[in-house]
């Protein structure tokens, strides 16, 4: 690692104005990519904002519309609560399946969130889900949020806060991860609230998480596995690597797309 200077702020406010004051800070969360990215040089961050004394930015509060999610809450208890699992239950399975427990009972939504990895889970919920983005200056929409891999609408020195999820009445996750680091090859997120259904498909897209049009009118006019056989995805825009071609992902997509319908409570 390159040298660094580090600060633990005791309140948002206070590190909202040291990632201002700060050339080239990072704010740091759990750590599990940020850290990893330092240890191989790939990033040299001149000073490190901490967010683990914070700890009114950790915390699940559920209600009959909405459950919203600290930025510093860690993925072992968003899969842990019992309320979220009975509001929204895809969100609870998704949780408990990113990467393993040592990553769960470090890593945070918001670092996730913010970080947009391409194969990262909670961006596809955030996306099917229609969440909203809570940061220290104002509220994104997740639509407006995803700017591409890697890429957010954040700005320079901006924290998240936290994120609001509206409960639908039907959401449903299923992924095909990578045997060894359990990132999504494919992941499929759907939600039906009202008359609207949206589905999200993270790890695929060459340029990050993204909705999928013809599964969503299908699933619009009849919530049933039916209504999306045989439609296809085109691989175009899809990525191609050591762990599976564009083609193959777009077959997953529809399997995955299928089996999250199924699942959906
Ligand atoms: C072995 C392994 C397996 C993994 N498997 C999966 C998986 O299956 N699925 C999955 O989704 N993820 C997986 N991950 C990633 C994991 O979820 C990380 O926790 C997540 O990517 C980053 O969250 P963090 O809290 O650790 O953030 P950090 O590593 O601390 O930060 C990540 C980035 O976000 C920024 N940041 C952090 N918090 C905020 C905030 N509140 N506001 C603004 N910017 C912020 C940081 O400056 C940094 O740029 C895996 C990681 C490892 C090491």
């Amino acid at each position: 690692m390159y040298p660094f200077t580090y600060h633990r702020p005791e309140t948002v406010r206070k590190a909202v104005s040291l990632a201002g004051s700060a050339p080239d800070a990072k704010i740091l969360a759990g750590g599990m990519t940020l850290l990893p990215t330092m240890k191989q040089r790939l990033a040299s961050p001149a000073a490190l904002i901490d967010l683990n004394g914070l700890s009114d930015l950790a915390g699940i509060e559920v209600t009959s519309r909405t459950v919203t999610i600290g930025a510093m809450t860690r993925h072992a208890d968003v899969a842990a609560s019992a309320e979220l699992r009975e509001a929204i239950p895809a969100l609870s399975d998704l949780a408990g399946w990113i990467g393993d427990p040592a990553v769960r009972h470090r890593g945070t939504i918001g670092g996730s969130v913010a970080n947009n990895d391409p194969a990262a889970d909670y961006p596809a919920a955030c996306l099917a889900l229609g969440a909203t983005i809570v940061t220290n200056l104002r509220k994104i929409a997740a639509d407006d949020f995803f700017l591409g891999m890697f890429e957010t609408a954040l700005g320079e020195g901006e924290i998240i806060t936290k994120i609001v999820f509206p409960v639908p009445q039907k959401s449903g996750y299923q992924k095909f991860r990578n045997p060894a680091s359990r990132y999504a090859i494919v992941g499929v997120f759907v939600a039906k609230k009202g008359s609207e259904v949206r589905v999200a498909v993270t790890g695929a897209g060459e340029n990050g998480v993204f909705r999928v049009g013809n599964h969503e009118t299908a699933l619009t006019e009849k919530f049933a596995v039916k209504s999306i056989e045989g439609l296809a995805v085109p691989a175009e825009g899809l990525n191609s690597d050591i762990h599976a071609d564009a083609v193959y992902r777009a077959h997953l997509i529809g399997v995955m797309a299928r089996r999250a319908v199924a699942a959906a409570k």
